[in-house]
């Protein structure tokens, strides 16, 4: 099963990817993440990585592009995976076109201003990117693998507007491009009630 997850930063794909990710095991691809990785490096490449990411602008096309079509062409992916957070431009959806063929396409719905809100109080694990919510009270160490918690550079107020500006303008056109494939679902409530429907819709897939 190759599935792409589509929503605004914050909607919470990288949540819902994770539990696709364990019930049909298959991988899941986020391409912020492989980006986070990259940028803990020292070279040149990796500060301007690094510094995009912190503006909240996007990682031009063609790196990423490359960078996606490297690791879907590892041997996990052979069975499936679940893209989250790429593709983010129509320029990237038409690179994908030519590198593999999508199953389906899950859009996440969230309005902004709850959106804002989340992202504000997001705090992540330094080493294994775990989501935490300052709401939460402080904690200063991953409850997982005890890495530092921090606040991403991207969820800075400044940051947040201009990703979501980014995300209106450049990837919201995908939800026109690939309407044929989507199924829709609202991450207004939990989760688990978010994932139920999802699940439903990705067993059926499968049986195909
Ligand atoms: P979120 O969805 O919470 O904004 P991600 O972890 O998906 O965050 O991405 C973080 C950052 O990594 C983006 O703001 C962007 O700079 C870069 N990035 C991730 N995916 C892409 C992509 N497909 N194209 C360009 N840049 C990307
Ligand atoms: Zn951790």
């Amino acid at each position: 099963m190759k599935l792409i997850l589509l929503g605004a930063p914050g909607s919470g794909k990288g949540s819902l990817a994770k539990k696709i990710s364990a019930d049909f095991a298959i991988p899941q691809i986020s391409t912020g993440d492989l980006f986070r990785a990259l940028a803990k490096k020292e070279d040149d490449f990796a500060k301007e990585v690094k510094a995009i990411m912190a503006s909240g602008g996007l990682v031009p096309d063609e790196i990423t592009c490359k960078m996606l079509k490297e690791r879907i062409e590892q041997e996990d992916c052979k069975n499936g995976f679940i893209l989250d957070g790429f593709p983010r431009t129509i320029a990237q959806a038409k690179a994908l076109e030519n590198i593999t063929s999508i199953d389906s396409v899950i859009l996440v719905e969230l309005p902004f201003s709850v959106i804002i809100e989340r992202l504000s109080s997001r705090r992540t694990c330094s080493s294994c990117g775990e989501i935490y919510s300052a709401t939460d009270g402080k904690l200063e160490n991953c409850k997982k693998c005890g890495g530092k918690i921090i606040q991403r550079d991207d969820d800075k107020p400044e940051s947040i507007k201009h990703r979501l500006k980014v995300y209106e303008q450049s990837t919201s056109p995908l939800i026109n491009f690939y309407s044929e494939r989507l199924f829709k679902v609202s991450n207004d409530k939990s989760l688990e009630e978010t994932y139920r429907p999802v699940k439903t819709f990705l067993k059926n897939l499968e049986e195909k």
